[in-house]
């Protein structure tokens, strides 16, 4: 008899990462030091970055250790947003609310014909 625990981490793990080396970083972590196929598969959500088992699919939490991944960093978010974000963390002259007269000043490759230059208006 097995538990519908057991049988997930069966059923889902295929093995675990053969860690190059095992450190503890100075907040107590545990750091485990893989290669770069490894890590991207930790990265991409194809291995657990606690207990380095391996997973059928992309996975949430670990079956293994309950490690719950930060499913937000998988999603990246449109660039447009972080560059409003940028923006308003470090705002340039671009960036400032203008009014049309300054908007209009800032275009200097327009070219400015004097009222009086300007063709008379046909009746
Ligand atoms: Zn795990």
């Amino acid at each position: 008899m097995s538990t519908d625990a057991e049988q997930d981490v069966v059923a889902r793990v295929k093995g675990f990462i053969e860690p190059i080396f095992v450190g503890v970083a100075p907040d107590g972590k545990t750091l485990n030091g893989v290669g770069p196929e490894d890590w991207r598969m930790i990265q991409e959500g194809y291995a657990c970055p606690e207990c380095l088992a391996i997973f059928d699919t992309y996975t949430i939490t670990c079956p293994v250790c309950k490690h719950q991944r930060d499913v937000l960093a998988d999603i990246p978010p449109p660039e447009l947003w972080l560059d409003h974000l940028k923006e308003r963390a470090n705002p340039t002259e671009h960036g400032q609310p203008q009014t049309f007269d300054q908007a209009m000043r800032g275009l200097h490759d327009v070219e400015s014909i004097p009222l009086s230059k300007l063709r008379k208006r046909r009746r």
